[in-house]
């Protein structure tokens, strides 16, 4: 409980000063690329140097898309609440993982039958899985199956889980499962830490497992991680349940609206 403490104050501390040094270089940012883009734009200006000006362009860009990681893990992001079925969210999102995970690794999803209702940021579960896949598609440099589940759950009681203690309650819960690399208990007990990463210069950032943390600890979730090196990992993330418009209208008995059909 103690390093559960101690991990959720670290991440808190980082947030925020990640979250005001990215809003700050942000603006820089924009200054330069404002700018700059007025500069591409000048008829005077000879070709070699647009070239040279639309690398500053792109780097400044590359460094847009950081400071937005940044800020979204740092939880400076309004969230947009929209009572949703959690698997229409991921039937929605399914195609761009597949563009992310790329021809090598296949794509299995198994949806729940029953409807998931939940109250989310759907842009947020997106980056969510985004991110995750991104995470299992560098996990199988060989190939391999990213499966997506979705379940409902009740945890009876407290559960614990790496950097949480879950609360009684139902649940709708997205697994994701790769067959890739896995990860050692070092390298599992520190993935939500920000900036931390096993990949190398340049390929990874470190912020794709706190910004997945963040997000779903936002929406009153859990996140579980079950790895096994050489065999794969799973992620469970769990995001409270609400009750179904049909529940709900049954429960009211005839104040319930008639049905159409
Ligand atoms: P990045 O992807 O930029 O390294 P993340 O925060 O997304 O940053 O992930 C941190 C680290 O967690 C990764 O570098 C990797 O070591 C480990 N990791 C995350 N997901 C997986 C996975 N599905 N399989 C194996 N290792 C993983």
């Amino acid at each position: 409980l103690e390093e559960q403490l101690r991990q959720s104050q670290k991440m808190e501390a980082i947030g925020q000063l990640a979250g005001g040094v990215a809003h700050d270089f942000n603006n820089i940012l924009m200054v330069i690329m404002g700018f700059g883009s007025m500069l591409t734009a000048d008829a005077l200006l000879s070709s070699q140097q647009k070239e040279k000006v639309e690398h500053i362009l792109e780097s400044a860009d590359k460094g847009a898309q950081l400071t937005a990681s940044l800020l979204a893990f740092s939880r400076k992001q309004v969230m947009k609440l929209e009572v949703v079925n959690l698997n229409d969210v991921i039937l929605h999102v399914e195609k761009f993982l597949t563009r992310v995970i790329g021809e090598d690794v296949q794509l299995r999803s198994v949806l729940s039958a029953a409807p998931l209702s939940v109250n989310v940021d759907c842009g947020q579960i997106e980056q969510v899985l985004m991110n995750l896949a991104t995470n299992a598609r560098d996990a199988m440099p060989k190939g391999g199956v990213l499966t997506i589940e979705t379940s409902s759950q009740a945890l009876e009681e407290r559960s614990v889980m790496p950097h949480d203690t879950g609360e009684p309650g139902n649940y709708a819960v997205i697994s994701v499962s790769d067959t890739g690399l896995g990860m050692d208990e070092a390298t599992r007990s520190r993935i939500f830490e920000p900036f931390f990463t096993t990949k190398e210069q340049g390929k990874g950032t470190g912020l794709g497992m706190s910004i997945v943390y963040g997000i779903v600890k936002q929406h009153n979730g859990y996140v579980n991680v079950y790895s096994e090196p050489q065999v794969g990992t799973t992620f469970r993330i769990y995001l409270p349940l609400i009750e179904t418009v049909e529940a709900g209208q049954r429960r009211q008995g005839d104040f319930a609206p008639p049905r159409a059909g």
